[in-house]
């Protein structure tokens, strides 16, 4: 076990259990620290709860007293609970410092986060880096928004080994000394207005990821993003900029044949798995950041040769018999089958439907151009049927996702792309947007 760093507290507050409190109360627990911990929801007899109490954990649930403040030095906040929570809200009030756990996670790991941030790619981008730095033979864990708690891996953590983290705006609001000794900042889209409040807000903690570095640090950041190149001039950082437009000298670039960090040929665009220009800007940062970090073009050329894709989000599926299956079952919204669809330029049957939020489909027009035909489901069916009779597009309504594999391998013909991009959320008909990609690479399987 690591001893925690540069953490001058004792009494500590941890607020919201779920996975990441627990995680950081159990940590600070065997830290010797005093640990009192407040949730709203879980209960006096949970088992999580009885664990922590025998570990010496204060605990106070069902309720948010303002006592629990009491005696505390620091309060460890679970990032979804929102800056409106009163006791947050008190604890501002006596001047008590307001954390989440990633700053707990650099103050075990010190230099060697690399920390990635965005409105979009994070999760690909992260998963990138981490192959990259694997196949190139680097010692390296990834941890964070991705699905694992950053302070239970930094305190695990090799002196040799890197850190990579997918950091959120809600964790990233909540830093005070945390850098990333490499940061990677992808894209700036308005999202999350509900907990920040306004862009400005949202902005600002998406730049936190670089406010305390310095020269020995590094900024890698779209140049093709005006709001972040905007804001990267004022960072302390060594900035690494990549462009799917521009040449960068001192950052990642490509041009019609060829990847580039710096002036160095990295990989042949031809033999990238990979589809889509977003993906392009997530393998830039992601190539920019690996090198940074010693990398090797042998070990970076092996994952983007082979590399489909992270599960679910334009995923690569299966070739069978020439129809080339792609699951983007994350695309629950139109913006991402937008995305989607800009990425191909053979002849596509969409596979889309899901839950009505009472919007329609109109913006998805401009972007039908490929699409030969539509298998439409769930509560929006109809709305995507008309949308397709208006642009000319023949549909066939089914009744889930398993039966519109089918129906669309029989209207197939060979080097057609069949996607799953449903541009709707899946709660209508399934529990998780993960359950309905499952089922749709199942049924491809079960063509093969
Ligand atoms: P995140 O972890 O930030 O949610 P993911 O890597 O899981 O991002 O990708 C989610 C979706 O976001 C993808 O299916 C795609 O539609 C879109 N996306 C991914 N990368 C980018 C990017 N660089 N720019 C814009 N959109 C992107």
């Amino acid at each position: 076990m690591k001893k925690i760093l540069d953490f001058p507290y004792s009494t500590i507050l941890v607020l919201g259990l779920a996975k990441s409190g627990t995680a950081v109360a159990k940590l600070l627990l065997k830290q010797n620290k005093h640990v009192r911990i407040n949730d709203m929801k879980t209960e006096e007899n949970d088992s999580i709860l009885k664990e922590l109490k025998s570990l010496g954990a204060d605990v106070v649930v069902g309720s948010h007293p303002l006592s629990v403040l009491d005696e505390i030095e620091i309060v460890v906040k679970n990032p979804g609970i929102p800056y409106e929570n009163p006791i947050i809200v008190e604890a501002r009030e006596r001047n008590i410092p307001v954390i989440t756990e990633v700053e707990i996670a650099y103050r075990l790991a010190g230099d060697s986060i690399i920390g990635i941030t965005g409105s979009n790619g994070k999760t690909t981008t992260t998963t990138l880096i981490t192959k990259m730095l694997e196949e190139s033979e680097r010692p390296v864990k990834v941890a964070g928004n991705i699905g694992v708690v950053a302070c239970e891996v930094a305190e695990q953590l090799k002196s040799n080994e890197t850190l990579v983290l997918e950091l959120s705006s809600f964790q990233l609001q909540g830093i005070e000394k945390f850098k990333p000794n490499i940061a990677v900042l992808l894209n700036i889209f308005e999202a999350h207005i509900d907990y920040h409040k306004t862009f400005d807000n949202y902005k600002q903690a998406k730049f936190n990821i670089f406010k305390n570095h310095t020269k020995d640090d590094f900024l890698v950041y779209n140049a093709d993003d005006e709001i972040i190149t905007l804001e990267a001039k004022n960072a302390k950082s060594t900035l690494v900029p990549f462009s799917i437009k521009n040449k960068m000298e001192n950052g990642a670039w490509l041009d019609d044949e060829y990847v580039y960090f710096k002036n160095e040929k990295v990989i042949s665009r031809k033999d990238i798995v990979l589809v889509g220009n977003h993906n392009l800007e997530n393998i830039l940062a992601a190539v920019a950041a690996a090198k940074l970090k010693g990398a090797t073009n042998q070990g970076i050329s092996k994952v983007l040769t082979t590399f489909q894709g992270v599960r679910h989000r334009l995923q690569f599926v299966e070739n069978v018999h020439g129809r080339l299956f792609y699951n983007d079952s994350k695309a629950t919204n139109i913006l991402a089958t937008q995305k989607a669809l800009s990425s191909f330029d053979n002849p596509v049957i969409l596979l889309a439907g899901g839950l009505d939020r009472g919007n329609g489909f109109a913006d998805l027009a401009a972007y039908l151009q490929n699409v030969k035909a539509m298998v439409v489901f769930g509560q929006t069916k109809d709305k995507l049927r008309r949308l397709a009779e208006e642009n000319g597009i023949s549909t066939i309504t089914v009744e889930d996702v398993n039966e519109a594999v089918i129906k669309a391998y029989e209207i197939s013909n060979e080097k057609d792309v069949i996607l799953l991009s449903p541009a709707c959320a899946s709660w209508d008909q399934y529990r998780t947007f993960e359950e309905r990609g499952d089922m749709f690479i199942q049924a491809v399987h079960k063509l093969v």
